[in-house]
């Protein structure tokens, strides 16, 4: 990285983006990936972890609230949830506003990612304290393994398939996940964006449908990934989740009932992009 700016290096995308910056607040290699805390004057901090920007302060709860509140309005009475990444703790936050969830479990493979945003990233990491919470360091596909817990809702929150994050891209893991999930479980997992990363979304959503009957995919604006039509691709055994199943009650900042709806890819594009026929 150059001294004033830098470039961001996503191993998916055939675009790069550069970002001036103001100050590096930290910079450490942890036993999985290089982590760097940057401050830039218009996103704020940003959480980098091998080149790849995780979030900013500026923007994250776009990605968060997408990211836990399509599935736990969808289902009617979450009260157990894992998260599996999300050592930054945003998606964290968004899931316990919810008074329904006893438990949320987090696993992240990397506890210094969970060390660094409790020093930098304090309105992300303010949830590791609430005590329905159990945040503990570990590959996520181990605790699918092991856990003798069972979920309403699974959440992804990993960095890209590559590196530690390979193990939660299998077939086997998804099987495991949806044995970790209740009978009206819900599975969600950031899946990339429609304009790079096709091929990664079709895979996905097909591995899926072997497994769940009710898969779906919807989206959020996010001007911080690379190729920003950012997926989140949703699986269910039971409720449909096209449209929230129960009242929102929590403070959000961009999610709502009819973003909720607005959100889902609409069925000529998703035809479209699964019999890869989007000329676009
Ligand atoms: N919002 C970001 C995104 O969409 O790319 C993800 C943020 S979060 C910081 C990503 C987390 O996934 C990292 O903290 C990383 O340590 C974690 N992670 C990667 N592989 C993992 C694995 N196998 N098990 C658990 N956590 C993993």
């Amino acid at each position: 990285m150059d001294g004033s700016i830098f470039i961001e290096q996503d191993p998916f995308a055939p675009i790069t983006y550069i970002y001036k910056i103001s100050e590096i607040l930290y910079h450490q290699k942890s036993d999985y990936q290089d982590i760097q805390v940057l401050k830039n004057d218009y996103f704020g901090k940003m959480l980098v972890l091998d080149n790849v920007i995780q979030l900013t302060e500026k923007d994250e709860f776009f990605y968060h609230e997408m990211l836990a509140h399509v599935a736990m309005h969808a289902h009617e009475n979450p009260q157990t949830v894992l998260i599996i990444g999300g050592g930054d703790g945003g998606t964290l936050r968004e899931v316990l506003k919810h008074k329904s969830v006893k438990q949320a479990d987090l696993i992240d493979i990397d506890g210094k990612v969970i060390e660094v945003s409790k020093q930098f990233f304090p309105s992300l990491s303010c949830s590791f304290s609430d005590k329905r919470a159990n945040v503990m360091p570990m590959d996520g596909a181990k605790h699918i393994r092991e856990t003798k817990t069972r979920y309403d809702i699974v959440i992804i929150d990993s960095t890209d398939p590559v590196g530690p994050a390979k193990s939660l891209c299998t077939d086997e893991f998804y099987a495991g996940v949806k044995n970790v999930l209740n009978d009206t479980g819900i599975f969600v997992e950031q899946t990339e964006s429609i304009h790079f990363h096709r091929d990664f979304i079709v895979e996905i959503q097909e591995k899926w449908r072997k497994l769940f009957n009710i898969v779906n995919l919807f989206y959020v604006p996010l001007a911080t990934y690379a190729g920003n039509w950012w997926t989140f691709s949703i699986a269910s055994k039971k409720y449909q989740v096209t449209r929230p199943n129960r009242k929102k009650e929590i403070d959000t900042r961009f999610y709502d009932e009819q973003v909720h709806v607005n959100s889902f890819v609409t069925d000529a594009i998703y035809q479209k992009l699964m019999t890869n026929k989007l000329d676009w």
